[in-house]
């Protein structure tokens, strides 16, 4: 993919970047080789002070961070605002709470013995679009305060994201060389991870782009944590209570314009409620304001590249002609732009293509189940295992729906969303390890036993 920002509203490009040659590469690589040398001695209370300066200029500066992001992959300016404030906490948070996750953990045995947590070296980042600043920097923080370097490959449509970000850690403090941008091309990736300077490689995004990247990170022997994509069920039981449980689900299943991968995009609910729930949330995806993202009232802007709406499109197609039914939406909107809109589709047959793939738009799937047995059935019966979103009072159900969906976060009454303080990440085709709090810094960790006899 070419190196470009393109307006996803207009469809204008705004800038290109040429790629970074190889030897441009090497002479980064070689200074965050150069950096790695001394910044693990430097103090963790300076580290600290650069990552909340971070969040000063996160704050400061928010509107115009959020009007990169939003004029580079479409995202309603309000929602920008809110990615970029987000990040902020995620720096306090590693701020604060850096000192306790790194502190030497004691273990007694028959000599005095403890593990401490050393940095690895530098982490090779590579970088979707959907959450242009908060994916980086939920990956970032961690691995800077941990005494890491980094390098970030960031998605093509987003090059002004990603100096925007170089440039705001340079003004935070952090030394020379500490985080980089790289401008390279997804092919390039693999030169850049068969470097024997690059400890470890962190990848968000498609299956394909982690599947290609862990497959050589295993062949080299070095740690990958994979966040993929999502396909996370949605869960209505009877004892729900409904008005919140549709009101949320139309948010869940739209939030950033439903590229998400914690979205809700398949919604299980129980006969009993189903007809209340499907008008409900059939009349609250037709409520959603599509538009001119630049606008406080849009709740979705356009999708950020047209190849989302093209597959999104063809995803709606092949679904309908294999049987499914389209309640509301179904189309791309004409005109300039990248939208498409709010859609609802329904009896989507097990053998459709469509089952078992994400929708990664504004598309909701609505199932009919006749039991929680049915329900979770379902909800497990997909190559993914992000999250899971379920309704109900019932704490017996809630028990049940605890331990028996294959997923990696299970929110009960809420809506699936991260959170600093709590690990995130899947299994199954969704990925391996996780980001955020303590596990999440670890992640790029050794984790080196020391014993004095
Ligand atoms: P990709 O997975 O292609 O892009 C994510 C990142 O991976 C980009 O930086 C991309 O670079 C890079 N990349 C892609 N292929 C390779 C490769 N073979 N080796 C190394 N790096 C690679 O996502 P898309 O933008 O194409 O989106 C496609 C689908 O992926 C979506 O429809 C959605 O299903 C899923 N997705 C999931 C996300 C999530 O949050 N889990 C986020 C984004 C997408 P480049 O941009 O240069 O191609």
């Amino acid at each position: 993919m070419a190196i470009e920002s393109i307006n996803p509203a207009t469809g204008k490009l705004i800038r290109s970047f040429d790629a970074l040659t190889p030897e441009a590469i090497r002479e980064k690589i070689a200074l965050a080789a150069e950096a790695f040398r001394t910044y693990p001695a430097v103090p963790l209370d300076h580290r600290a002070l650069c990552m909340r300066k971070l969040a000063a200029i996160l704050e400061q500066e928010t509107d115009d961070l959020a009007a990169i992001i939003t004029f580079e992959m479409g995202k309603p300016l309000h929602a920008a605002r809110q990615e970029v404030l987000k990040c902020a906490t995620a720096c306090r948070y590693y701020a604060d709470n850096a000192a306790r996750i790194l502190a030497p953990e004691s273990i007694p045995t028959e000599n005095h013995s403890y593990v401490r947590w050393d940095p690895l070296g530098i982490i090779l980042a590579v970088m979707p679009w959907n959450f242009p600043f908060w994916q980086v920097f939920r990956f970032l923080a961690p691995a800077l305060m941990a005494g890491n370097t980094a390098l970030l490959k960031h998605a093509s449509n987003v090059p002004q994201c990603a100096l925007a970000i170089e440039s705001l850690v340079r003004r935070a403090g952090f030394p020379r060389g500490t985080f980089q941008t790289l401008l390279i091309e997804a092919r390039q990736v693999e030169s850049v991870l068969a470097d024997e300077r690059i400890a470890a490689v962190t990848v968000t995004g498609s299956e394909p782009a982690g599947r290609a990247v862990a497959a050589q990170a295993g062949w080299l022997i070095k740690k990958s944590v994979l966040e993929l994509g999502g396909s996370d069920p949605f869960i209505v039981m009877p004892s729900a209570d409904l008005d919140l449980a549709v009101e949320t689900a139309v948010k869940a299943r739209c939030v950033n314009s439903g590229q998400s991968c914690i979205a809700a995009k398949r919604f299980l609910v129980h006969d009993s409620i189903y007809e209340t729930f499907e008008s409900r949330f059939v009349a609250g995806m037709e409520a959603i304001r599509v538009g001119d993202p630049t606008k406080d009232t849009t709740d979705i802007g356009p999708l950020a590249t047209a190849k989302i709406v093209e597959e999104l499109e063809a995803q709606v197609k092949a679904a309908t002609r294999a049987g499914a039914r389209i309640l509301t939406g179904g189309e791309r909107m004409l005109g300039d732009g990248n939208y498409f809109e709010p859609t609802v589709l329904t009896n989507i047959p097990r053998t459709s293509p469509v089952y078992r793939e994400e929708l990664f738009g504004p598309v909701a799937m609505l199932f009919r189940v006749q039991s929680l047995d049915e329900a979770i059935a379902i909800a497990n019966d997909t190559p993914f295992g992000l999250s899971a979103s379920a309704w109900t009072r019932d704490p017996a159900e809630q028990q049940r729906l605890v331990s028996e969906l294959q997923c990696g976060a299970v929110f009960l009454n809420a809506m699936v969303a991260s959170d600093p303080r709590l690990p995130f990440g899947g299994i199954k085709h969704s990925g391996y390890g996780r980001e955020l709090s303590a596990a999440g810094m670890r992640e790029f960790l050794n984790a080196k036993t020391i014993v004095i006899a």
